[in-house]
């Protein structure tokens, strides 16, 4: 039998390749024009390091990582996601030696164990930001605008940004306390990861995929929150109104990661059913200091680069075609035209031939298909008057252009035609 991909994880081939650098590029223009810059991490890390960060009791550490022994016994994971990876880079490299605001973004392959489906792959693309260093209600409000200022520049609409706050070590006991009384009589009709849950992380009940409805009269987070919390919440959300950013409180939003305090949000579209979170993030203002580094707050988000791609129009995002198709009619005709062709492609004119120069016939028909702009003709009796015809495929407008103008006569019409 054939060898195939592994279960869950796609190719992404060249005729989507465009959608993607798309995404990407205005992703890096927007980011940049924020202040951040990329950094690239390693996609394997010791275990440790996301069993740490992201929560023993979570549903990626306890049962979506790919773990793995290396030649030394090593424990070794797969990436599930990229913030653990960035804080790392952070500490290890003193980043917050030089700035008291670092801001970072990163894009590349995670890798999760999951039941694959619609938008939910075992090797899945994120792009990321993490703004560290700054714990002013005022930086969350920057990387909610710059969230939504990506979606609108990519022109997907029907997305609704969810916030809520989840708190800090001085509030989330108490609120977890009421979370559990509120759940203890519900718990043998919960399915079995939630009971689970409830025992180790009940928060994380309330982003149960079977059945969240359960809980709509569930005690929620922001009548839990200390003083200092609900103002920090409070300016957030002014500040949103101030931007004319739109959003919805959603009070009963979690996150599957433990690492989150404060701030988090979900920017959720209105269909693939329980794939329907397109970009998620947060505040983590404890995660640098229990990774052994300094105490420094942070925020960032992540954003399915699959599902992003499922909203965007893509009708104008398709691939190069060539400008220039050369039709060398028998091999004497190829051999000529192989320095032409290379003088072309130095000047930046996309070519493309046939190098076993077939007939006439049959070589325009490949500049049909390859969809190119301009065909140049080249046989035997163009040949000897060192000419070519040139062709404009959309016109159908022939002229004889000598082969040694050949160059600037296309730049000539490209420029035109631009
Ligand atoms: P979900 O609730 O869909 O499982 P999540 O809360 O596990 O998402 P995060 O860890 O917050 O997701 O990751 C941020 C984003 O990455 C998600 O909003 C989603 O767009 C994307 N994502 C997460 N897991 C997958 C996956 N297995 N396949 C494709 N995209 C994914
Ligand atoms: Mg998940």
């Amino acid at each position: 039998m054939n060898i195939q991909a592994i279960k869950g994880v796609k190719d992404i081939l060249p005729e989507e390749m465009p959608a993607w650098l798309h995404l990407e590029k205005t992703a890096r223009e927007v980011f940049e024009s924020y202040g951040f810059s990329e950094i690239r991490v390693p996609v394997f890390e010791y275990t440790e390091l996301f069993a740490r960060s992201i929560g023993a009791s979570t549903d990626i550490v306890e049962k979506e990582m790919y773990t793995f022994a290396d030649r030394d016994g090593k424990k070794l994971t797969l990436r599930p996601e990229g913030t653990a990876g960035v804080v790392r880079a952070f500490i290890e490299h003193k980043l917050y030696a030089d700035s008291q605001h670092v801001k970072l973004y990163y894009l590349g392959p995670m890798f999760r164990h999951e039941r694959p489906q619609k938008g939910r792959f075992r090797q899945f693309y994120q792009i990321g930001v993490e703004a560290l260093g700054g714990s002013h209600p005022h930086v969350d409000i920057d990387i909610l605008a710059m969230l939504h200022r990506l979606f609108a520049r990519l022109g997907i609409g029907g997305v609704t940004l969810q916030v809520n706050s989840l708190g800090d070590a001085a509030c989330r006991d108490g609120y977890r306390t009421a979370l559990k009384e509120y759940l203890k009589p519900k718990l043998p009709t919960l399915c079995g990861d939630c009971q689970r849950r409830y025992e180790t992380n009940p928060l994380r009940v309330l982003d149960c995929k079977v059945d969240a409805e359960k809980f709509v009269d569930s005690p929620v987070m922001l009548d839990h929150l200390c003083g200092p919390c609900k103002e920090h919440f409070e300016t957030v959300e002014q500040g949103l109104k101030t931007l004319g950013i739109p959003f919805v409180v959603n009070p009963r939003l979690v996150r599957g990661l433990d690492y989150y305090t404060r701030t988090t949000f979900e920017l959720v579209m209105g269909h693939l059913g329980a794939q329907n979170t397109v970009a998620a993030g947060g505040r983590y203002d404890g995660l640098v200091q229990e990774l052994g580094g300094p105490a420094v707050p942070g925020i960032g988000f992540a954003l399915g680069v699959e599902r992003a791609i499922s909203l965007l129009d893509t009708t104008n995002l398709k691939a190069l075609r060539p400008h220039l198709y050369i039709a060398a009619l028998g091999d004497e005709a190829v051999r000529k035209v192989m320095p032409v062709i290379h003088s072309l492609r130095t000047e930046g004119i996309r070519v493309e031939t046939d190098y076993a120069g077939a007939s006439l016939k049959s070589q325009m028909k490949k500049a049909d298909k390859f969809g190119a702009a301009f065909t140049l003709i080249v046989g035997e009796q163009e040949l000897a008057s060192q000419t070519a015809v040139l062709r404009d495929m959309a016109t159908k407008e022939q002229i004889a252009v000598a082969l040694s103008g050949i160059v600037e006569e296309l730049k000539n019409r490209l420029t035109r035609s631009r």
